[in-house]
């Protein structure tokens, strides 16, 4: 494009998902192609052929297992499953002899004959309408370029963009999967700054891992690589959403300055880490917790000021892998992350499978009966998801139970119940919980029974009428994310109707509201642990609502905990009476910034 080529200033928009600024030079994953050699050869020369597959075979076989050597220890596991899924599609005997045969057959060079065997398999894979499996189909690409790099003397491209990317970098990439955040902890080296996605939605995936790894990210920035160049100078801004794209000399002076100011404002919350979450007038403290997907920068964590583990997105330590984590591996995994807490409470979520967040098709049908292997559901988010997939699979539901029941043995930790709709599946599953209990004490084996059972509240029909959810349980968690996609009818992770996902919907307010308020009467503590628990913004509503829990990605602990020292606990209530009364979105926004404005401006007296 001739455009992209002059390095011109433009101006992009998206869905800013994590929070602070990033600056730095663009990286577009979208690799170029290779330019492979096509040439035919004599029958002679068939042999020599088959070698050169089978060295760079060898090769990059050497090259992943020094990965796995250099895995650092505290990478999340799924870093070593994926590597381990990469050297077992390199080293697939079926794809060496069907590259070996059409090399025979064709009389081709290996580079050539390489790229049909491709092709073939795509043609395959594009016709496959189940995400997952679509995914497979890029990995098995991935293994195939890998090889063919290896053949043209190259090293990865991957690794060589990531290499020669020096420092800052924002990485622009069509969606970033569970696999690109391992490359990307993999590659400690790169400083990367910021991350433009074109998939995704407020709360997608990607929304989750790039908080995990504290990068400012914006997603649903459709052709977002066909706008940018490598090499453009970017300027995300994560907490609205905007894009700058080589911003002009006077502009890239305001930028550096409000990078600036970000950071000194970091050290300023690092600082700040040990204060309590409490209000101006003493009269309302709230314990400010972190949600964590994977157990990595833990350490992280506590700098951020988490008091705990709010909410341990237990699913990512089972996605992306073929073998499903047994009762041991579980058991380290949650030993390690409580361990890392110090003491301090942790709360694992049962597996919350289904909607976006999928196992693999090999590890259900190792995992789950035939009969409920349906991989067509056409409303994922309203299918076998959550509670209703442990509960229609009890051996790997009694599994995780064990593994949590044990590592909890002398410590704090609480369980999380997802996706409740009915009172039967509390019944069920704390069923399932007294059974494991059982079976341990029989074994001898040390664990904790008395680990409270807790419900996500993020189905309406529960927040609805909580009384009878709640009288079941110790206490509750409000799935915000979940709640909004559930009662406003949106898919939480399309970009298309990202609009329509509003948070300040009133009827989203009222359902918080109702929740908290039958907890209190019933005396069940109550947390928000979806992105709402977050925003410096709701801060006011729910500590008016009498809210003592905030669990959210652990980089937004400071700019809350900054938020609830300037406020007064009356004001906030009356706020809250005032918000609940609003009809329409647009009237409880204007009401919240007209609040937040107002407070700015007489706590900075
Ligand atoms: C939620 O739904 O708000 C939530 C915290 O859970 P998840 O985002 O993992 O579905
Ligand atoms: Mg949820």
């Amino acid at each position: 494009m001739a455009e992209t080529k002059e390095h011109s200033r433009k101006e992009l928009r998206g869905i800013g998902v994590s929070s602070g600024l990033g600056f730095g030079k663009a990286r577009v994953m979208a690799m170029a192609p290779l330019q492979l050699p096509q040439y035919s050869i004599t029958k002679d020369k068939v042999p020599a052929e088959k070698a050169r597959l089978a060295k760079a075979i060898t090769s990059v076989n050497k090259e992943i297992n020094q990965m796995l050597k250099r895995t650092p220890k505290r990478a999340p596991k799924e870093l070593k499953s994926f590597l381990e899924m990469f050297k077992m599609l390199i080293n697939d005997q079926t794809m060496k002899e069907e590259v070996e045969n059409i090399i025979a057959d064709r009389l081709i060079n290996v580079e050539w004959a390489l790229a049909l065997h491709l092709e073939e398999i795509k043609s395959v894979f594009e016709n496959m309408t189940d995400s997952y499996l679509a995914e497979r189909g890029d990995d098995i690409e991935h293994a195939v370029n890998r090889l063919q790099e290896e053949l043209l003397g190259k090293g990865s491209r991957l690794q060589a963009e990531v290499k020669s990317a020096l420092d800052e970098v924002i990485l622009v990439t069509n969606d970033l999967s569970l696999a690109d955040v391992i490359w990307l902890t993999e590659f400690e080296a790169l400083d990367l700054v910021g991350i433009i996605t074109e998939k995704g939605g407020p709360t997608s995936h990607t929304a989750v891992l790039s908080q995990t790894l504290f990068i400012p990210a914006v997603v649903g920035v459709a052709g977002a690589r066909s706008m940018i160049d490598d090499g453009d100078l970017l300027y995300v801004d994560s907490n609205t959403g905007q894009i700058i794209c080589n911003p002009t000399p006077e502009e890239t002076e305001e930028i550096k300055e409000k990078v600036r100011e970000q950071e000194n404002l970091y050290s300023e919350f690092y600082r700040a880490r040990r204060r309590v979450a409490e209000t101006k007038d003493r009269r309302h403290k709230v314990k400010l917790m972190a949600n964590v997907a994977m157990i990595a920068g833990l350490d992280e964590i506590l700098h951020q000021g988490a008091q705990g583990v709010g909410l341990y997105r237990s699913e990512y330590l089972f996605m992306g892998r073929n073998k499903l984590p047994d009762e041991e591996e579980q058991y380290e995994n949650y030993k390690e992350l409580i361990e890392a807490m110090g003491g301090r409470p942790v709360t694992i979520r049962t597996l919350d499978v289904g909607g976006d967040k999928l196992l693999s098709r090999e590890a259900k049908e190792a995992n789950v009966p035939a009969g409920l292997l349906n991989e067509e559901e056409e409303n994922p988010a309203l299918g076998l998801r959550a509670i209703r997939f442990t509960l229609a699979n009890p051996t790997l539901f009694m599994t995780q139970i064990r593994a949590i029941l044990r590592a909890a043995y002398k410590e704090n930790v609480k369980i999380l119940l997802p996706m409740i709709s009915s009172i039967f599946e509390i019944k069920e599953a704390k069923r399932y919980i007294e059974t494991v209990k059982k079976q341990l004490e029989t074994e001898g084996i040390p664990y904790n029974p008395d680990v409270p059972v807790g419900i996500m509240v993020e189905v309406p029909a529960v927040a609805i009428k909580p009384e009878a959810f709640l009288r079941e349980v110790d206490f509750a968690s409000l799935g915000t994310n979940d709640l909004v996609q559930y009662s406003l009818a949106v898919d939480r992770g399309n970009p298309s109707v990202a609009p329509i996902y509003n948070e300040c919907h009133p009827s989203v307010l009222y359902l918080i509201a109702n929740t908290i308020k039958v907890a209190k009467k019933l005396g069940k503590p109550v947390s928000i642990c979806g992105e709402m628990g977050g925003k410096r913004k709701f801060a006011p509503f729910f500590i008016g609502l009498g809210c003592e829990e905030l669990s959210m990605a652990a980089m937004q602990i400071p700019k809350v905990k900054k938020q609830i020292r300037k406020l007064n606990k009356e004001d906030c209530e009356r706020f809250a009476r005032l918000l609940l009364r609003k009809e329409t979105a647009p009237d409880v926004k204007e009401t919240i910034e007209k609040f937040l404005k107002k407070h700015e401006e007489t706590h900075d007296k």
